[in-house]
Parts: C-alpha cells; structure tokens; sequence
C-alpha cells in the first residue's frame, strides 16, 4: 500500500487525476508486451505532462525510497517496463506534444510521449521521413524507442534509432534536469551522453525532450519477393546483393514455418512449397531506384530465386502485409509465444538459420523464424505453452543455445529488443566479468540509489 502522505504529494506534483492508484487499474502497469515475466503490480502510477513534473515525482520518489520505472507504450520485449518489487510507474502518455518541427535543420523535437507514426506524419509534407521503424510504429513512443534503440525494418539502409538522436533533455536521480545534444550536424563536447542514454531502457535517467534528425524521403522504391526452395541459396542471395554493393532499404527473411503460419492466418499468396522467402525493397532517386532493382532481381534469379515483382503500390502493400502478418500469425499457433533477437554478423546469417532449425528439432520445439537478414537481425520466436513447465525447460536451453551460437559467430545477444530482465542474466556471456562491472559502474555514478527502473540490465550480484 502506498504512504497516504506520499500518494498526497504526488497528487501535488502530477494533479489528482495524473496518478492512478486503483488496483485494477493498475494491473495495466504491471506487465509489457513480454511472456513469462514475474508478476509485479506497481504501488502507484503517474502520468505527469512535463520535466519539472517528472523532476518531482523523481524527487519525491528518491526521498521515499520508491523505485520509479520509465513506461511508454509499454511493448517492448524485455520485460524492462515491468516494475519488479513495486514502486511507481512514470508513463510517458502524456507528454505528447510535438514541440518543432525544422525543416530548415532536418530536425524535430518531441516529448517522449509522441508515438512515433506521428512524427512521421508530421514531417511527411515537408518531404522528409523518420527512418526508425520497429514493428510497433503505431503504437510505441519515442521515449521508449529511444530508451530501447529500437531498430526495425529499414536498419539495414537507414540504421536505428540511436543514428537519428541528436539531442536530450533528462531527468537525473537527484532530480535536476540535464540537456545533451541538440539540432547541430556536429557535437564533440564532453562524452557522447546522448548515445549512453539512447538505449539505457530507463536505467539512468528518464528522457523527456528528445531532437531527431530528419532525412529527405525517398523519390521513389520497389518490392520484390523471392522464393527458395534452399535456405542456403536465400542466404547467398543476400550475401551477393550486398558484395554487388546494392544496399536495399529493406531485406526480410521468413522461413518454411513462418511462411505456413502467414499463409494460413492471412491468405498473402506465399508459396507453401518455399524453404524461405526473401522481401527486398530498394529505396531513392528513381533512376537509381531501376538500377538497383535491375541488379538485386537478377542476383535473386542467378540464385535461385523464383521472383514476384510488386507492379504498384497496392501489390507492394500486399507484399509488406505478409512480412507484418508473421509475428501475428505465429502467434496463433500456441499459447506463448517467445521472440528473440539474437543478431549475428550478416555473413553468417544462413548458418545461424541452420543452427535455429537444429536445436528446434533436438529440443523439439516449433521454432519459426523471421527477421531483418540484410542485418543479420532475426528472430526465432518460440510457439509454446507457458503452462507446460516441461516444455518450458526446454525453450530455456533452447533460447540459451541460441544465444550461445549467436555469440560464438560474432554476434549479441540483442540486435533491438533490449536486455532488460529477460536476458539480464545473459550479459557476461557477453560482455565477461569486466565488460559487466563497468556497466555497473555507470550506473552507480549516475544512479547510486538504484532509483530508476531497477532490475534490468545487470545480473543480480551475488
Ligand atoms: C509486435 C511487436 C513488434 C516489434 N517490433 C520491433 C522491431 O521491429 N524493432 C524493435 O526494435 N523493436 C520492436 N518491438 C519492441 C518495442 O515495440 C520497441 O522497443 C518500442 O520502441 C518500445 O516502445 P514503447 O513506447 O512501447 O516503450 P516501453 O515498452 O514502454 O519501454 C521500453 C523501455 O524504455 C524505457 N522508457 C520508456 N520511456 C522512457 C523515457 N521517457 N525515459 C527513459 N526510459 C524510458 C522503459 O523503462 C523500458 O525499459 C516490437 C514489439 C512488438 C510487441
């Protein structure tokens, strides 16, 4: 139960109808878009509309002893919203004011609680796009995306979000606020505090302003999809295209189960006969656009490739429905289902397919697996029962193993979802017992209460 004196203060700081106190309610609040968590209900959540706000329930929170977890949407994958041993939750919601929008910079700046589409469609008729674009465009804000690094579908041409943060207002735990960055192309002034922030899942302060760079959108683009009959030859496909230096803004791979799956659930028109499929798009100039097309539709041929060709863009919007139906259709084929991103270097992304179909079958789990093949950025996601604790042991030396495999072809543990506390105990597999402590260190000097989003990312000590 929350301190009826403190529950007054932070209607002080925040306004009576900003913090919900109701339990039901807060049930909203105590879990993400991520399976097998530990239930976790926090004491109270805020809903505060600005810094100095935030500034105050930080304050307040610090002085109480009261962890505070940072929350936007809440759909990331890491379980790194969920507010492990109570406390308060601090969404984002609102703050949702678009603040700028600077054509002349190429730049905007948002509160954390913009969803990220609408950034888009704010910066749309100026001729210019925000290039991020996880699955949950729609739907996750800015502040949690940035606190995640979130990648998506065009990383492979336009990176990921930390590529386009070029400035931050946060709140510190002492609850003073600090500004890193801004509008400039260049910044080489002190520590590059905006990248150490950009990814710290709420860990170290919470992000309430946030400057983006904008980028011209593309004259023009074309789709096309693949089919395989080998996985082998897919993979050579994409390993060609790119030493052809041909960099789509898109290369997406589904597999024999996930291509099923879709097939069932949306009807997409895949070939149920493919060992995989391969969606490409390449983005541009229009002429480059034709030369480009032009050398990855014969790359895809000269591999094997069976080609379909998007003529226009409700063909392309057919193509790109079929790749958005995977995780959905997957879904629906068994209670729970766990997604990973375990990223390797893009050459070896065939090999780590292989691998992925290899422990599914000795540990004999239904793996499908999709992702980002132009980033070596997949995702094998696990279609199990969370209430069969059998089969759960062996998702979890399924999920160690691929992990493991990941790591010894050069790869990480996530390419974009986040450590949090789902894999929090994974990390000195990758970053050894050195890599580790100095994390910790970070976060002690900025953190030393452990007041924000405990938890995640680090191992608990022993
Ligand atoms: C179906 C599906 C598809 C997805 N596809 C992709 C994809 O393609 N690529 C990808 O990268 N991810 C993907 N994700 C993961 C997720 O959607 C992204 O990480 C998203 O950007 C998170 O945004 P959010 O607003 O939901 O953040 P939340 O889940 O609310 O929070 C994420 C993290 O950020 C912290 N945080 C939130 N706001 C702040 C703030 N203001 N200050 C400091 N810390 C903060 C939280 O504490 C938490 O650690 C997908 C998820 C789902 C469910």
């Amino acid at each position: 139960m929350m301190d009826r004196q403190v529950l007054r203060q932070l209607q002080q700081a925040v306004g009576k109808d900003n913090v919900i106190m109701d339990r039901e309610e807060l049930v909203l609040y105590s879990y993400d878009a991520t399976p097998e968590m530990p239930p976790a209900c926090p004491l109270a959540a805020v809903l505060p509309q600005s810094a100095a706000q935030v500034a105050a329930v930080v304050n307040i929170c610090r002085v109480n002893r009261l962890a505070v977890f940072p929350r936007g949407s809440g759909t990331n994958l890491s379980g790194g919203t969920v507010p492990l041993g109570g406390g308060v939750v601090l969404a984002t919601l609102r703050m949702d004011r678009i603040l700028e929008l600077d054509p002349d910079n190429l730049a905007a700046t948002v509160q954390p609680g913009v969803i990220i589409q609408r950034l888009n469609d704010a910066a749309a008729p100026y001729g210019l796009i925000y290039p991020p674009d996880p699955g949950t465009v729609a739907t996750a804000t800015m502040g949690g995306s940035v606190a995640e690094c979130s990648g998506g579908l065009r990383g492979l041409k336009y990176g990921v979000t930390r590529d386009y943060v070029t400035g931050l207002e946060v709140v510190l735990a002492d609850g003073s606020v600090a500004r890193f960055g801004g509008k400039t192309v260049k910044n080489v002034t002190a520590y590059d505090m905006v990248r150490l922030f950009t990814g710290a899942e709420g860990t170290l302060g919470v992000i309430t302003e946030i400057t983006v760079r904008l980028v011209p959108a593309p004259q023009d683009r074309r789709s096309m999809l693949a089919s395989f009959t080998q996985l082998a030859a897919a993979g050579e496909a994409v390993a060609a295209i790119i030493r052809a230096r041909i960099i789509p803004a898109t290369m997406e791979i589904l597999d024999r189960t996930t291509i099923e799956a879709v097939e069932n659930y949306a009807h997409a028109g895949l070939p149920r006969d493919a060992a995989a499929v391969l969606l490409v798009e390449v983005d541009g100039l229009t002429e480059v656009v034709r030369h480009d097309a032009a050398v990855v539709e014969r790359i895809l041929q000269e591999s094997g490739g069976r080609l379909k060709l998007a003529a226009d863009d409700r063909e392309r919007d057919a193509l790109w429905a079929a790749r958005r139906a995977a995780l959905p259709a997957l879904a629906r084929l068994r209670p729970t289902t766990v997604l990973e991103d375990a990223t390797v270097p893009r050459s070896r992304i065939v090999e780590m397919l292989a691998a992925i179909q290899d422990i599914a079958v000795r540990h004999n789990l239904l793996i499908g697996t999709f992702g980002h093949a132009g980033d070596g950025n997949l995702h094998p996601t696990i279609l199990t029962d969370e209430g069969d604790h059998e089969e759960m042991a062996r998702v979890h030396l399924a999920v160690k193993e691929i992990f493991a495999t990941a790591l010894a072809m050069g790869g990480t543990l996530s390419g974009e979802h986040g450590i949090g506390l789902a894999k929090r105990r994974f990390l000195p597999l990758e970053l050894g017992d050195a890599g580790v402590a100095a994390v910790r260190r970070i976060k002690r000097a900025l953190d030393p209460d452990n007041l924000f989003n405990p938890g995640k990312i680090l191992p608990e000590e022993e």
